[in-house]
């Protein structure tokens, strides 16, 4: 084989979700309830699901080829309707993507080799290991329950920052003060802001704003990425997008980027998409969001009957649980003893350590059948 770069040979041991997999198939139970993965478990809106089929009949009847490689501008004009409305971008400032993932790890290929990359810690793994795999310079900015999980900006200049909120892991939003702090660092030290809003349609307090252009300044220093995968439930489908102000500067050469690298994104996804922007499809996709949020709350109110401290919940239906050991150690004895897959908090970085993240993206039978195997774990044997 050809040599490749260091960073790639070194990988793929530390993949967290590859470690979670490898510790569930060697426990060799069958019977096991997922709070692992943050993946959707309800079905498609049924208006999402027959747009779609709809635009599949309709490439049946007449070709349909490449779309343009940001996007169609019919799906990008209802962004800027809907989801956009109050902040007055035009269509050049938004572009269509395969999802947050691919659009939040490859953005920092604009930006020098040198830039320093400073990263909140825990965070969604994507962020560190693009970076570690680019051989990147990061600085981690912890979220710690000592600063009620909102990382403080750093004296030193970092040049790009990535923040999450609501935040995966920790389950905890910013405010808008938060938020504040953040861009009006980033305008003193002209960094950019990589601002993940993946969980903005479950906020529910009012002090926790859903874009942050909501913020004083932050068209000069902030680039948003959302996606339908959480939202309407195309984490199977793919298709996100993301916002870069004009003040920026930087909208053309992501297109360049968009036009080198990709070639589109599926004709019948953006029109299912169309459709989740649609009065009835914000509806019935506004249902599938309080269902897990309330799968949130009764799982978090059973942990607190039973004594444990539990963070989160409120505007994204994640928890963080506080195990205050090792988290691989308590990990390993929910799955043997419980037969529950979770997420051990440092595999999310190291700041992460004591921690236990479950997801609430279950559907009503897993909620039920988790519900009861966490009724049975005790204090102390974590
Ligand atoms: N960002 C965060 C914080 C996430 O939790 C996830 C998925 O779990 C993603 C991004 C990935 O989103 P997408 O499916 O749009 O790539």
């Amino acid at each position: 084989m050809k040599a490749v770069k260091e960073s790639y040979k070194h990988f793929s041991k530390s993949y967290l979700f590859t470690e979670i997999e490898a510790r569930v198939v060697k426990s060799g139970s069958l019977d096991l309830v997922s709070l692992g993965v943050g993946d959707v478990s309800l079905p498609l809106a049924p208006s999402v699901k027959n747009a779609i089929i709809e635009a599949v009949e309709e490439m049946g009847t007449r070709p349909i080829g490449y779309g343009p490689t940001d996007g169609y501008p019919f799906l990008k004009k209802a962004l800027l309707e809907t989801e956009y409305a109050p902040y007055n971008f035009t269509l050049e400032e938004i572009s269509i993507n395969d999802g947050i993932s691919s659009a939040i790890t490859t953005m920092t290929s604009l930006f020098p080799k040198d830039y320093k990359i400073g990263i909140i810690d825990p965070a969604y793994p994507a962020y560190q290991n693009a970076a570690r795999l680019e051989e990147r310079e990061i600085t981690l900015l912890p979220c710690l329950e000592e600063n009620g999980f909102i990382p403080q900006p750093p004296k030193e200049k970092l040049d790009i920052v990535y923040l999450c909120s609501p935040h995966n892991p920790t389950g905890t939003a910013m405010t808008k003060d938060d938020l504040q702090m953040w861009v009006d660092y980033a305008r003193a030290h002209k960094a950019i802001l990589f601002f993940d809003a993946a969980y903005h349609a479950f906020i529910q307090s009012p002090s926790v704003p859903t874009s942050i252009y909501a913020c004083t300044g932050a068209k000069e220093v902030a680039i948003e990425f959302r996606s339908f995968s959480k939202s309407a439930g195309f984490t199977g489908l793919r298709l996100g997008y993301v916002v870069t102000p004009k003040e920026l500067a930087i909208s053309s050469f992501w297109r360049l980027r968009q036009d080198v690298y990709s070639n589109g994104f599926a004709y019948p996804v953006q029109k299912g998409a169309l459709q989740a922007l649609s009065p009835l499809g914000k509806e019935e996709t506004r249902a599938q969001v309080e269902s897990y949020l309330q799968g949130a709350k009764v799982l978090k109110e059973t942990l607190e009957a039973k004594g444990f401290l539990v963070y989160g919940g409120e505007d994204i239906p994640f928890l963080w649980w506080k195990v205050g050991g090792d988290s691989w150690q308590a990990f390993d004895t929910l799955l043997h003893k419980y037969g529950l897959i979770t997420v051990p908090g440092k595999g999310f970085g190291p700041s992460g350590e004591g921690f236990i993240r479950l997801s609430a993206f279950l559907s009503p039978a897993k909620l039920e059948k988790a519900l009861s195997r966490l009724e049975t774990v005790t204090q102390g044997v974590l």
